[in-house]
């Protein structure tokens, strides 16, 4: 089972301290959010895995945490300034302002239809660019062209320009890659859908170089490896499709795009738009490298970047041949992951006395909270005590909470809708036989544990 819906992790998120409504005392800001006690933790998880498994387990990745505002050239020369649009449209008659290839078309003339009411009476598309301007220095006023630059859109940019820097720091020889997580901000005409689609997000991505030659394979390597990681998450393979892009909705530097999609709108009718995009893998070929170097020329012999001081070419000493890498990107969202793994997990079981309890299957990796330390009786010195003592014993090796704020079952109900895997309960036989009960999230089936052996017992499990 997963979530009916989006707005069940909406109100699950808002009631228990995942995701709220950034400035909300002031009315809120369109498709703003803020991440609760508990979204910080599942998204901080989120990051770790995909840094782990890319960084870590691998021999052929490097890190790097490059400057959200660059240089403008960045964007001139990378296309954005130029390309980096969606055609906008407004509709005559209810005034939406909408994104015309994001529209239903009528069949019958092939006219795209207001998503807000239905009309086809639409403006003429125009090309509204989604970068986010600023300007830099305390001299610039707002229209000083001179002072003007950009909140990144992505963050792969500062990988390419950085691509020597690491490449001789790191002594790599192809293939290699360079992983950062970061965040992006991108003016979307229609946000929407809680956190699926924001102005300021955050990315995962990987620019992976390799001979020309073995992009395509290398391309098909890291579709399996995502759809392997996605999976890992807990995330039901049922749940996920790829997406071809077309030649038509191909990026202006991508020669193949496969998106992974998730089952982010399972209440529609029509299967075919249940779907959405979670991450995208691209081959950018050589675009990138070539357009960001000083030296490759136009047809005339004019250099194509003038501005550029470094050649980001590369040299094989095996084969003693220069060239431009290509490049294989797999770019996540933090953030639509987190949701898609937020919907994966959630799942209604009625107990016995046939009330419907919530329970997030989140695998104990990602949990927020890995196990709460609740004491059977609150008025009960010794078990506070006691409980307190074992939830200090057990934090720094791992995150765990202490709660009396309620009834035992209260309590097993709330951490059961966080996701903490374990809920270790002291109760007056604990007092004499230094045992505890150790409740397990999926199972409901309770295990009575020594309290000498619980942390080596609980990190067994939450290892597994
Ligand atoms: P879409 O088609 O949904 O606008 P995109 O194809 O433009 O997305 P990419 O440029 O491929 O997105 O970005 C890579 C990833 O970054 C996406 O797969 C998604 O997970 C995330 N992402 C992109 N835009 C947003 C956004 N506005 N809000 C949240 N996440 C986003």
């Amino acid at each position: 089972m997963a979530a009916p819906n989006i707005e069940t992790i909406v109100s699950l998120s808002k009631r228990r301290g995942f995701v709220f409504p950034a400035s909300d005392i002031y009315g809120g800001l369109g498709s703003s959010w803020d991440y609760g006690p508990l979204g910080v933790e599942l998204a901080n998880n989120i990051k770790n895995s995909w840094w782990r498994w890319v960084v870590y387990e691998r021999d052929d990745i490097e890190g790097l945490d490059s400057a959200i505002i660059q240089n403008r050239l960045v964007w001139k020369y990378s296309g954005h300034e130029a390309t980096f649009s969606d055609p906008l449209v407004d509709c005559r008659d209810c005034n939406a302002r909408l994104r015309l290839d994001k529209l239903d078309v009528d069949p019958e003339d092939s006219k795209a239809m207001c998503s807000n009411c239905g009309s086809k009476n639409l403006t003429d598309p125009k090309d509204f660019n989604l970068m986010f301007r600023t300007t830099v220095g305390a001299a610039s006023s707002d229209d000083d062209e001179s002072a003007l630059a950009y909140l990144r859109p992505e963050t792969a940019q500062g990988i390419f320009t950085n691509f020597k820097n690491v490449l001789d720091t790191s002594r790599r020889k192809l293939p290699f890659g360079i992983a950062q997580i970061g965040k992006a901000f991108r003016n979307e005409v229609t946000p929407g859908n809680f956190i699926f689609r924001t102005r300021e997000f955050e990315q995962m991505e990987i620019e992976y170089f390799c001979r020309p030659e073995d992009a395509p394979r290398v391309h098909q390597e890291w579709l399996d490896g995502f759809d392997n990681w996605i999976e890992s998450l807990g995330i039901s393979a049922s749940n996920l499709k790829h997406y071809e892009q077309t030649k038509e909705e191909l990026a202006h530097y991508s020669e193949r795009t496969v998106d992974i999609l998730y089952r982010f709108f399972p209440e529609r009718e029509d299967e075919s738009k249940q779907w959405d995009e979670l991450m995208g893998i691209a081959n950018r070929t050589d675009y990138d490298l070539r357009v960001h170097s000083k030296k490759p020329e136009d047809a005339e012999g004019k250099r194509i970047n003038p501005d550029s001081t470094e050649d980001l070419s590369y040299f094989d000493p095996q084969t003693n041949e220069r060239f431009y890498p290509y490049i294989i990107e797999p770019s996540t969202g933090v953030n639509r992951t987190l949701l898609a793994v937020m919907m994966d997990a959630y799942e209604e079981r009625t107990n016995d006395k046939g009330e419907v309890r919530v329970i997030l299957k989140l695998k104990p990796e990602l949990a927020p909270i890995k196990v709460a330390v609740l004491p059977l009786a609150k008025n009960k010195p010794e078990i506070v005590e006691m409980a307190r003592k074992i939830k200090k014993d057990l934090q720094p090796s791992m995150r765990a909470v202490y709660d009396d704020t309620g009834g035992i079952g209260k309590l097993y109900a709330r951490q059961d809708e966080i996701g903490t895997p374990f809920c270790v309960t002291v109760d007056h036989e604990s007092l004499e036989d230094n045992a505890v009960t150790v409740r397990d999230r999926d199972t409901w089936s309770q295990e009575r544990i020594t309290v000498d052996s619980l942390k080596s017992y609980l990190a067994d499990r939450l290892n597994k």
